[in-house]
């Protein structure tokens, strides 16, 4: 179980991304303090509710959580590392991007905990990052894999994006050799997903942007696939890549559908089987706090017959599949007796197998991801 903290600032608004944030402006430095001290608030409100329940992972994500200046983003860290129960050594994430990291801010953040770093590199091509918004060029990405390594984080992620505007195939596979070349313990490889209400939405429904195709996005991923794992990288789900040993616990946590806090404006969180996102709007959120309490945009009771359904769709995400002992465990019956026309539908069309203990997507059911997921919702 973890804690999920939002930092809703950015530098710049990525072309692509539907993510609550803002973009930093003068009063930023004001806007920050007040925001940690709201975070603070609300980690301490949730304390009482959680109870002792160990936590083994904390994820600072975003947004950008590397435009707070570092003694700020230490400060927070160590005190919700003192405040709430986390286990002697916690997984301990950040967020960050390659042009706000300098090797001074992450000693600090190393000293107060911050002992894996998760990068939004997306491409190594500079076009490339400039066609999707991003505000890095690509010489600062290995800048800041040294400065990591520097101040001792070497339990390092980079995101990678295919799909992306102009993209070749040779061009995402130069970026995963640059990527692989930095010998980061996990990788992250997503396609672009067109959101709706996004700049890069509008350019390409209205023929101004053109993106490679399904079966271009079907190429790079399966590029991917095969040379992280001849590279040594396990597959572990159906986007992420690991060293032995480094696959990401707090990701783990919302795979096995456990239990998390979220913190901060637009997080989500899901406690006592209580569901909730909080207001993405940070004033309202700050406003909140200063009175003392949550405002949620959602707040739901999660049923066991929902939990269960959710439980197969993200555990389908993990390429070792789920486990019918575990779920017999957790709910006391078998995913066959729920599902079993669904299951039986799936192994039809050569999308999951099993194996007499668990239920994992096929090579095909990796491209089909979706449909995977969509069959266990009653
Ligand atoms: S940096 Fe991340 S959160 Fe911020 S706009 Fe870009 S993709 Fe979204």
């Amino acid at each position: 179980m973890g804690v999920y903290v939002h930092i809703p600032f950015c530098a710049q608004k990525c072309y692509y991304c539907d993510f609550y944030s803002v973009v930093v402006s003068e009063d930023f430095p004001t806007l920050a303090g007040n925001y940690l001290v709201s975070l603070r608030q609300e980690a301490l409100y949730y304390r009482k509710i959680w109870g002792e329940q160990p936590l083994d992972s904390l994820f600072i994500g975003g947004g950008t959580p590397s435009v707070i200046p570092p003694e700020e983003l230490a400060g927070l860290v160590s005190w919700l590392l003192k405040e709430l129960p986390f286990v002697a050594e916690p997984e301990v994430t950040m967020e960050a991007n390659p042009h706000s990291l300098t090797a001074a801010g992450v000693e600090v953040l190393s000293a107060a905990g911050v002992n894996r770093i998760s990068l939004g590199v997306q491409a190594f091509q500079n076009n490339l990052l400039k066609s999707i918004g991003r505000i890095h060029r690509a010489e600062q990405i290995g800048e800041s894999v040294e400065a990591l390594r520097k101040a001792g984080v070497d339990n390092i992620n980079l995101d990678l994006m295919f799909g992306l505007p102009g993209q070749r195939v040779q061009d995402w596979l130069n970026t995963l050799e640059s990527a692989l070349a930095l010998e980061p313990a996990h990788l992250s490889c997503y396609g672009l997903i067109l959101e709706e209400n996004t700049p890069m939405e509008k350019w390409v429904s209205e023929g101004l942007m053109e993106v490679p195709n399904d079966d271009g996005q079907a190429e790079m991923y399966e590029a991917a696939c095969r040379i992280l794992k001849g590279s040594g990288y396990e597959h572990y789900e159906i986007s992420n890549f690991a060293l032995p040993g480094k696959r990401s616990s707090h990701n783990l946590l919302y795979w096995q559908n456990k239990p998390f806090i979220g913190l901060g404006s637009g997080a989500t969180g899901y406690i006592g089987g209580n569901r909730y996102r909080n207001i993405p709007d940070l004033w309202r959120y700050m406003q909140s706090w200063h009175e003392g309490g949550p405002l949620y945009e959602d707040c739901d009771q999660v049923s066991v017959e929902r939990e269960m359904d959710e439980t197969m769709m993200v555990g389908m995400r993990l390429l070792a599949g789920v486990d019918e002992a575990s779920f017999c465990r957790r709910y006391g019956i078998s995913f066959w007796e729920l599902y079993q026309p669904a299951i039986n539908d799936l192994l039809a069309r050569g999308l999951v197998e099993w194996d007499g203990a668990k239920l994992r997507v096929t090579r095909l059911g990796l491209f089909l991801e979706n449909q995977v997921s969509a069959a266990f919702l009653r």
